[in-house]
């Protein structure tokens, strides 16, 4: 089956003035685009064809696995985003990101550290572990934690391409405006 590019969760202008629509325009209209066509053609006439994108993800290497974790990716970061985002969690991800950091504030500290420090091209993601307790975690070009036994929560895309219209090359203003969007519910979701 081909994959698609879902709907973006929002309007193009929804996440203005924090992100502006001419990213949303590069961003998800082309960037994220070409992912899923490049996955649509190098699936054609293989075994992948039949995959689910999640199954695709975990199964496939090289060039495939870098254009499709990249769709799945992408997906998860719209969806990390809202215009009614910002602000503190509440219920069980609150409590989940107190005990693990001491404060919901030390916990933007840090996943900020990780945002800010991650080399080159990436994401910032928190997850949650098997042991149900949450965590940070850093990841390289397309990698994603979807390959791994942690659940994914939450990420940050800290590729300069996510940034470099509205911020140029200051990564840490973007990770400021990221926080008044941050679609704590979304996160909250995601928990098993
Ligand atoms: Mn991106």
């Amino acid at each position: 089956m081909a994959i698609e590019l879902p709907p973006l969760p929002y309007d193009r202008t929804a996440l203005e003035p924090h992100i502006s629509a001419e990213t949303i325009d590069f961003h998800y209209a082309k960037h994220h685009a070409t992912y899923v066509t490049n996955t649509n053609n190098l699936i054609k006439g293989t075994e992948f064809e039949a995959m689910s994108l999640e199954q695709i993800v975990r199964s496939s290497s090289g060039t495939l696995f870098n254009n499709a974790a990249q769709v799945w990716n992408h997906t998860f970061y719209w969806n990390s985003l809202s215009p009614r985002g910002g602000g503190d969690p509440t219920g069980k991800l609150a409590d989940a990101l107190t005990k693990a950091f001491g404060s919901i504030d030390k916990f933007r500290e840090e996943f900020t550290k990780i945002a800010v420090g991650t080399f080159g091209s990436g994401w910032a993601w928190l997850v949650q572990r098997p042991d149900g307790s949450v965590g940070l975690m850093s990841t390289s070009n397309a990698a994603t934690p979807l390959t791994g036994a942690d659940r994914p929560l939450l990420t940050c895309d800290v590729w300069e391409h996510a940034y470099y219209i509205d911020y140029r090359n200051a990564r840490a203003k973007y990770i400021d405006s990221f926080w008044k969007l941050v679609n704590w519910e979304f996160a909250a979701s995601c928990m098993s």
